[in-house]
């Protein structure tokens, strides 16, 4: 390895529970990067809205949810050695709070607004500013780091992702069934790709890993092996 492994930004993109957190988290503490999880910033704001009633039955107050934007204020705290990333809002840990089922049915009609992906895509960049940072989300390689060094975008099988989905929060306790969290995944996916203002698509420029039926130690041996290309080629 050479000293350009200091200095790049890594974009993961890819549709809904296709394992992008686990791999970027993974790949961020290989090479001792930052770690962001931009779809947890998309989270934090739909819990903050649940919280102050600003969705009703999936309707958007949208004119009290741009007053409220200055309110609103995400922070992370990340310890790669320890696997640790932890979301606050307003100051209070909400990392549980933001992966339950309500915030997911709600999150992708939030994502959809202009006004909110601009505020998230300022502090996506602000937190990208000297590199060296892995972040996953939907348009981290074609909006929030177009000119990324490596991009990576992620899919696959919606039932297998749907089953991933499930087994990890039964295991944290959550009270859920699998048709919901299927219907779910579909939902954003559909929203996500559809949406208006950048939607989740694959950059032309960044590699497709379709993990359907590939462990994260071989996604992890494959991503390595990208990068240590990437730092040798010229
Ligand atoms: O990554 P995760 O599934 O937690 O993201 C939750 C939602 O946040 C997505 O379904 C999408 O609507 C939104 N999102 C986004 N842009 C990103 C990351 C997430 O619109 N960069």
């Amino acid at each position: 390895m050479n000293d350009k492994i200091k200095k790049l930004t890594i974009a993961i993109d890819g549709y809904s529970s296709c394992g992008k957190s686990t791999f970027a988290k993974e790949l961020a503490k290989r090479l001792n990067y930052i770690y962001i999880d931009s779809g947890a910033m998309y989270r934090a704001v739909t819990l903050y809205c649940l919280q102050q009633n600003l969705i009703k039955n999936k309707s958007i107050n949208k004119t009290q949810l741009l007053n409220s934007l200055k309110d609103i204020n995400i922070s992370f705290n990340y310890e790669p050695g320890n696997q640790v990333f932890e979301v606050y809002l307003n100051g209070i840990n909400q990392t549980e709070e933001i992966r339950s089922i309500e915030v997911s049915n709600n999150v992708s009609p939030i994502s959809k607004i202009k006004e909110i992906r601009k505020k998230m895509v300022e502090m996506q960049r602000e937190l990208g500013r000297n590199k060296q940072i892995v972040m996953d989300g939907r348009d981290i390689g074609t909006v929030v780091f177009p000119h990324s060094d490596i991009k990576i975008f992620m899919t696959a099988d919606p039932e297998i992702r749907a089953q991933r989905r499930y087994k990890e929060l039964i295991e944290k306790g959550q009270d859920i069934n699998y048709t919901e969290i299927e219907k779910n995944i579909r939902e954003r996916d559909y929203i996500d790709e559809n949406r208006e203002f950048s939607p989740l698509k694959k950059a032309e420029d960044a590699i497709l890993l379709d993990n359907s039926h590939i462990s994260v130690k071989e996604q992890m041996i494959w991503i390595m092996d990208i990068i240590n290309k990437k730092i040798n080629e010229d």
